[in-house]
């Protein structure tokens, strides 16, 4: 159990006395809608309000960028040293760790996750902010060879203003991700949560301006996408980040094209999770549990499809219906819970549709399909569907949801042929014992991360992002800085 769950649970919930959550932080000012608008937030495990918020218009979404744009021109925090830049991002994280347990609170009322997922989420974001303050005083140039009357030199300057849009499956997560290396590397961010996850990132926003980022360097704007987000990326940024779904990415994409933004793509995924008879099975099937249910499987990364090697399918598919026993699920409030509710109605009904289109396609459950009974939030059984064809619906689409597509395969060439057979690439684990067989998995699925006798690894210091239609551009690690900056080469005559 985490150390400071028993915090989580003996604090009472510090949620409703923050009133600067309710406002949105532009040009360092928090601030109610133009139009004075709002929409409310849901607690998905009650089907109730917990707060209304404000819904940017075209209006604030200028004024966000503009503010973001002056920060970005008069240098007030690409220009300042970078040892300070680094302490500001220090402070955050130190913010961010030491109020961990009531984030995690907030964060399980406004997106349902179980608090104990919750919590190691927030310390993982302040692990991203510190490790991004470490990188503000290491960002090198080189110099070229050219001869004897030239010196050359390559500087790496901020990009400018960043429109950072990010999804509701771990909201305060995909915050860290995306704002902490756009500030380490000098730009400005205009941050678009999601609506219906808006909470945290409003209170990043607040921990940021005590720990003295700089007005106007870190806007946070709430509203829907159709229209907030929408109206962010037509205005004049100089580069767009974005986590979600592959059909919104790809209408980022073509948005970016009027001013040439530059575009990161974080989007879908339909991991295969590839099981060997030689693999650990005290490990590969209570992990492919985990694969699939943690985050109700509202997880980018979720290994939705399990794939078994023949001989070994019932004794995995049925371990793994007695592992899935111990995803309870319940409030994410208390700490027993394993699988919360999913985010909204929208998502229930997206996933019920899936429950439906299984059978219908001729699989056969064998675990769960079903919605909660007699509950008002928006829970969803833990499901396995056995007797997956690669071609059904409910293998090759994002269901995003806790519903596992089970699909025999007889060898290698048939496993890597089955993991590659999805327009997704972002993920991919293999359970073996067997180093050639790991070796060549890795190498032959195409996908930004593969994970061997293991599941969900995730670190500030190792790249992530998706191959095919999960995505381009590396966010975390080293390959961040492509993201974030741009070199120039400076010629100097000698
Ligand atoms: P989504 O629509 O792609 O939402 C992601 C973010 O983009 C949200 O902030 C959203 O705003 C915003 N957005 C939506 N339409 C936009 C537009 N036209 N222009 C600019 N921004 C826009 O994803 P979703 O509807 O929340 O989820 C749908 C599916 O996406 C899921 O079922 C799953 O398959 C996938 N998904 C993937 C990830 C991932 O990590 N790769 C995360 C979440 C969802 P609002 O939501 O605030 O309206
Ligand atoms: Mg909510």
């Amino acid at each position: 159990m985490w150390p400071l769950l028993r915090r989580v649970r003996d604090r009472p919930c510090e949620f409703r006395p923050l009133a600067e959550e309710k406002k949105m932080l532009i040009g360092g000012k928090w601030v109610d809608a133009a139009s004075g608008e709002t929409f409310a937030t849901i607690d998905p495990a009650r089907d109730e309000e917990l707060a209304q918020v404000p819904l940017a218009g075209q209006e604030d979404v200028d004024r966000a960028v503009s503010a973001a744009r002056d920060a970005f021109e008069d240098g007030r925090w690409s220009e300042l040293e970078p040892r300070k830049r680094a302490g500001v991002l220090y402070k955050i994280a130190d913010a961010l760790q030491e109020k961990a347990a009531a984030f995690a609170q907030i964060e399980t009322l406004d997106q349902g996750k179980p608090v104990n997922f919750a919590i190691g989420e927030m310390i993982h974001s302040a692990f991203v902010f510190r490790y991004y303050a470490g990188w503000c005083d290491k960002i090198y140039g080189e110099t070229n060879p050219t001869g004897t009357d030239t010196f050359v030199y390559t500087l790496r300057d901020p990009v400018g203003v960043c429109a950072q849009i990010i999804p509701w499956n771990f909201p305060l997560v995909m915050a860290s991700w995306k704002v902490a290396p756009a500030l380490a590397f000098g730009n400005t961010s205009v941050l678009k949560p999601a609506e219906e996850t808006p909470l945290t990132a409003l209170w990043l926003a607040k921990l940021a301006q005590e720990a003295g980022v700089p007005d106007g360097v870190l806007n946070v704007i709430t509203g829907p996408g159709e229209t907030t987000g929408a109206a962010l990326t037509k205005s004049p940024v100089d580069k767009i980040a974005f986590t979600g779904s592959t059909a919104v990415g790809k209408l980022i994409m073509q948005e970016a094209a009027n001013n040439l933004a530059r575009v990161s793509l974080e989007l879908g995924g339909k991991s295969p999770n590839i099981v060997f008879p030689d693999a650990d099975m005290a490990k590969a099937i209570p992990q492919s549990a985990f694969a699939i249910y943690m985050n109700a499987g509202q997880v980018c990364t979720a290994g939705s499809r399990l794939l078994v090697e023949k001989d070994v399918h019932d004794e995995v598919v049925d371990g793994l219906v007695g592992a899935a026993g111990a995803w309870k699920v319940g409030d994410g409030l208390d700490p027993s819970t394993m699988v919360g509710p999913l985010v909204s109605t929208t998502q229930l009904e997206r996933v019920t549709k899936y429950l439906e289109i299984g059978p219908s396609e001729g699989a056969e459950l064998r675990l769960g399909g079903h919605r909660v009974a007699g509950e008002k939030g928006y829970f969803v059984e833990p499901t396995i569907f056995t007797g997956v064809k690669p071609d059904m619906r409910i293998a090759q689409e994002e269901i995003f949801g806790p519903v596992l597509s089970v699909i025999p395969f007889t060898d290698i060439d048939d496993a890597i042929r089955i993991a590659n057979d999805t327009m997704y690439g972002l993920a991919a684990a293999v359970w073996t014992r067997d180093l050639s067989t790991a070796h060549r998995m890795a190498r032959g699925i195409r996908a930004g991360t593969v994970w061997v006798n293991g599941y969900g690894g995730s670190d500030p210091g190792v790249s992530f992002g998706g191959y095919k239609q999960s995505g381009f551009g590396r966010e975390l690690g080293v390959h961040s800085i492509e993201l974030y900056t741009s070199t120039k080469s400076v010629w100097v005559s000698l």
